[in-house]
């Protein structure tokens, strides 16, 4: 099987891109990184994930954004809560990290390069997400553009990089349904920007509201509110 990169936070969108990219016939090396996020217990998930889901490798990066702050996510800035989907449709979020995508897809597009991979999976979401600004189609085209201009391999023609986003276009209810269909467990997924003890979920930020919006859709109770006894 060919090598991919996946980038695994640990969340619902990457967990189930990891099973798309497994479906779709790679070697899944996954990414995740401890970039300073106080919602550290996503890297505990995406840990269990890469076991559970049996990934070729998976490699955890340290690169500190608290240094360089700016996000609700990396400093000392209140997570934003219970916000309508009407609020979170507009304008760009204080949980939004500066250039995170940007940063994250190098460090992929660096060791898709060693592996000799021609693929890189992300599970950017331009849909039901909070208005990130490299979460959109058009960043990603032009990033896939630089990616190709960028590397040793692509010059020399061994390497031409594809950037998957499988779940670009669907809503979180769609997500979890073809996550359902190759047999994730959500029960495994961390989404909450800021839990509390134990990873549990606030159950109030964007990201718990999202996930929560994406549940109800399907019409089943979120495993992983269950797993702490919150339904
Ligand atoms: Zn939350």
């Amino acid at each position: 099987m060919p090598p991919a990169v996946i980038l695994l936070s640990g969340g619902l969108d990457s967990t189930t891109t990891l099973a798309i990219a497994l479906a779709e016939g790679f070697s899944p090396h996954a990414l995740s990184f401890r970039y300073g996020q106080r919602h550290q217990a996503e890297l505990a998930s995406a840990k269990r994930i890469a076991e559970v889901m049996g990934v070729a490798d998976h490699l955890i990066a340290d690169i500190d954004l608290r240094r360089i702050g700016g996000s609700a996510l990396t400093s000392d800035i209140p997570v934003p809560k219970a916000r309508s989907l009407d609020e979170m449709g507009k304008g760009i979020p204080i949980t939004y990290v500066p250039a995170r995508n940007t940063l994250f897809l190098s460090f992929a597009l660096a060791w898709a390069e060693v592996l000799g991979a021609s693929d890189i999976y992300l599970g950017v979401n331009a849909l039901d997400y909070s208005g990130y600004p490299d979460c959109r189609p058009e960043y990603i085209a032009a990033y896939e553009r630089l990616a190709n201009l960028a590397t040793a391999a692509g010059v020399e023609g061994r390497q031409h990089l594809q950037i998957h986003t499988p779940l670009i276009a669907l809503t979180k209810g769609q997500i979890i349904e073809r996550g359902l269909a190759l047999g994730v467990d959500y029960g495994l997924t961390s989404s909450c920007y800021d839990p509390g003890d134990e990873g549990r979920p606030c159950g109030q930020c964007d990201a718990c509201l999202l996930r929560a919006k994406g549940f109800a859709e399907v019409g089943i109770p979120d495993p992983m509110r269950v797993r702490y006894g919150l339904v």
